[in-house]
């Protein structure tokens, strides 16, 4: 059986980024860069005022205040027109061009009108450059200021913005189909009968595709019948991920793995070293124009889907998005409880993290937890605690590995 990382890794050696497209920058935040940005211009454009004050020789104040006259006023998107002499000084404003001759810009607060077009200026150690962002210190032409495999954040669509760029090359959100199985399974919005239960899975695993960034479609809920099973299966072998809930396990009923093998599908691997979780089945099939669909049979205990989905599901969808770093991201905390657990898989227990005081990193606990069936110890939770296997008694102030579920 591999463990958890063999099987990640087995997962992330199939993946590869989607074909990039070409997208409105805007509408592209959250994505991917599938190209390298240059800039067509250098910013600033011009020796630029960083305050409002007065663009002076620094030489003239060497002995920390003088007068000084007046001879022009250079707001923002104005060009100076004269240059400043020893003695003189302009006043400018955030953002406008510094005039030549000035070298530095003092405060305006540091200033005193005097009649005659005249100001005082009483500033010690004023240096050359200071309060002036030199021409082209942000950017050059031709810098690249965007690499490839850089996230857009606000920050970057504003780059993008600042050279020009209105459209930009981005790697596509995945699409993703998410199947529920179970002939106990019936929808959310009906009373569970007798042996019945309702659909939890399957808009749990949408809102997790969407938060991860895909582009969830939900199948519905396959009976567990063969050729219910197969066609909504057919359906979603045309995305490039399909996500099932149940019917993995070695229960009679469960028809996944032989469904999914009479498709085509490959299994990489089926059952993980881990709990909740051990039936997990990955495969993929090769698709009509070209890559992979990636199939992942999650086992239907709500907890274990959940798990399963942060785990391997996420990390791949990541990676389709090409994502270079695609985690999952764990944490060190420090336990705030005393803490008896013994397992003898590695252990995803639900558990609560929070920043401890004083930036000293953070603090965890575990919350009650009834097993993989117990979705609602998940509400509770903000992590999971990861678990070795053995017969363990943590004691409050230890440390301990935890895996934030914060979306990320
Ligand atoms: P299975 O993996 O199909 O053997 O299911 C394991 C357990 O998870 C059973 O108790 C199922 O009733 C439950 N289960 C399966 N599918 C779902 C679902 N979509 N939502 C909530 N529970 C489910
Ligand atoms: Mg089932």
């Amino acid at each position: 059986m591999l463990s958890v990382t063999e099987a990640r890794t087995a997962i992330l050696n199939m993946v590869r980024p989607l074909p990039a497209v070409t997208m409105d920058a805007i509408a592209a935040l959250g994505l991917f860069l599938a190209e390298d940005v240059t800039s067509d211009i250098d910013s600033p454009p011009y020796d630029k005022a960083l305050m409002d004050g007065y663009a002076v020789r620094a030489a003239d104040l060497a002995s920390g205040s003088g007068a000084f006259h007046v001879i022009e006023e250079i707001t923002a998107g104005r060009t100076p027109q004269q240059t400043v002499r020893e003695g003189q000084t302009a006043r400018i404003m955030t953002g406008a061009p510094v005039p030549a001759g000035a070298d530095a810009v003092v405060p305006v607060e540091l200033s005193q009108m005097m009649p005659d077009s005249t100001v005082r200026l009483n500033a010690e150690q004023v240096r050359p450059g200071m309060n002036v962002l030199p021409l082209g210190q942000e950017m050059r032409k031709g810098d690249v200021v965007l690499a490839t495999g850089a996230v857009l954040r606000p920050q970057e669509v504003g780059i993008l913005a600042t050279v020009g760029r209105t459209t930009v090359q981005v790697i596509p959100a995945p699409t993703v189909c998410v199947l529920s199985t179970g002939d106990e399974v019936v929808e959310p919005s009906r009373t569970p009968g007798p042996g019945q239960i309702r659909n939890g899975n399957g808009p749990m695993l949408v809102a997790q595709v969407q938060q991860a960034g895909g582009l969830p479609r939900f199948l519905g809920i396959a009976r567990d019948e063969p050729e219910h099973l197969r066609s909504l299966i057919t359906e979603g072998l045309e995305t490039d991920v399909l996500v099932l809930s149940g019917g993995v396990s070695a229960g009679k009923l469960d028809l996944v793995p032989g469904t999914l093998q009479e498709l085509g599908v490959k299994a990489q691997f089926h059952k993980v070293k881990m709990k909740p979780g051990k039936p997990l089945l990955f495969g993929t099939r090769p698709r009509a124009h070209g890559g992979e669909t990636l199939v992942f049979g999650l086992p239907g205990n709500p907890v274990s889907s959940l798990v399963c989905f942060e785990l391997f599901v996420r990390p791949a969808l990541r990676a389709l998005r090409g994502d270079r770093a695609p985690g999952p991201h764990t944490l060190q905390a420090q336990l705030t409880e005393d803490f008896s657990y013994r397992t003898d898989r590695p252990t995803y227990h639900p558990a609560r993290i929070e920043a401890a005081l004083e930036d000293r990193g953070w603090t965890v606990r575990a919350v009650p937890w009834f097993g993989s069936a117990d979705l609602r110890a998940l509400a509770r939770a903000n992590a999971l605690l990861i678990v070795p296997p053995g017969d363990h008694q943590y004691r409050s102030g230890q440390g301990a590995t935890v895996l934030p579920l914060d979306g990320r």
